[in-house]
């Protein structure tokens, strides 16, 4: 798909595969020219190991193309629950609500909103909660983006308790009876200590409204900061357990190797990729897509039709 060999541009860049496959065997300094790449793009040691191995074996030629049988290395790496679509836990109480965290500036607030606007158009109504009370603007860039997908935002003060402000907005999205509740939170990394505490209070408050909510806790993690997402990463699964990643700004990044690491590290599966600033540049993760994209086993996007001439 084009959207996913654009967006991994950056990515593929830095690895340079090149030609590096069509000649059939490759020499040992390509290998370690590989091997380099590969950590440049922060795909871990344990993955560029494996590869290495791979290529030093030599590929049979029965088993197809050898960057062929490099992807499916790579598309292996990511466990079987990657990429599927959420579905709520049977029998689960709705509204389904989602909490959604991660440290200010990953892109949490633009992935709530982007992820209601696929519930709308999914018919699940939902419902956006604002319960970043720590920012000034927090709240007020939710309600922007509500307004301009039509779905309701339910806000709280500036200060007050992000909790209380999670539970009204489940009873806001009751009393509208909204299929799904999105909550926003808060990020502050420097403050670490209270806003773990903060969110592990959310998760207990939002239990006692729902039953079996929150259905699933989400981090959202910045691409563009490559391996150091999943250390931010590891630290929020420690104080509520995720079910779920999102990763944002792909579309910017060079360090798209890092995915490979947030599930052989967290065993959390990858559910969207963010691929702009859009609200529809949000799709479900797609292992084969994604090690397509970053080998460039994608034909390129045909080039944009020719300027018309004047007549
Ligand atoms: P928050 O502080 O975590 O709530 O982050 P925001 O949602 O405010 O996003 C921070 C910036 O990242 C904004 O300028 C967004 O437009 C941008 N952003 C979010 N997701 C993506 C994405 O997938 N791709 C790109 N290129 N930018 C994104």
């Amino acid at each position: 798909m084009a959207k996913w060999f654009n967006a991994l541009s950056k990515t593929r860049e830095a690895l340079s595969f090149g030609n590096l496959f069509s000649g059939g065997k490759i020499s040992e300094e390509e290998i370690e020219d590989l091997e380099i790449a590969l950590l440049k793009a922060d795909v871990p040691a344990s993955v560029v190991m494996e590869l290495v191995t791979h290529m030093e074996k030599g590929f049979k030629e029965k088993d197809g193309p050898p960057r062929d049988q490099l992807a499916q290395v790579l598309i292996d790496k990511f466990g079987p629950d990657n990429g599927h679509d959420w579905q709520p836990p049977e029998g689960a109480v709705e509204p389904i609500v989602y909490l959604m965290v991660g440290v200010n500036g990953s892109g949490k607030t633009t992935t709530c909103a982007k992820l209601a606007n696929l519930a709308k158009w999914r018919g699940l109504k939902p419902v956006l909660g604002a319960a970043d009370t720590f920012r000034a603007a927090g709240s007020s860039q939710l309600k922007l983006w509500g307004d301009k997908i039509f779905i309701d935002t339910i806000t709280g003060q500036q200060g007050s308790d992000a909790a209380s402000v999670a539970y009204d907005c489940i009873d806001a999205a009751i009393a509208r009876e909204a299929r799904s509740v999105f909550i926003d939170t808060a990020g502050r990394m420097h403050n670490r200590g209270p806003l773990m505490e903060e969110l592990k209070k959310m998760v207990s408050v939002i239990g006692k409204r729902v039953e079996g909510a929150p259905h699933h806790v989400w981090i959202v993690l910045d691409a563009s900061l490559g391996q150091n997402a999943v250390t931010q990463a590891r630290v929020f699964n420690e104080a509520v357990p995720l079910s779920g990643v999102v990763i944002t700004k792909l579309d910017g990044s060079s360090k798209g190797g890092f995915l490979f690491s947030v599930y052989e590290e967290l065993k959390v599966p990858v559910r969207y990729v963010g691929l702009g600033e859009g609200q529809d540049d949000l799709e479900l993760f797609d292992p084969k897509l994604f090690v397509h994209g970053l080998l460039g086993l994608e034909d390129p996007p045909p080039p944009p039709p020719p300027a018309p001439t004047e007549s």
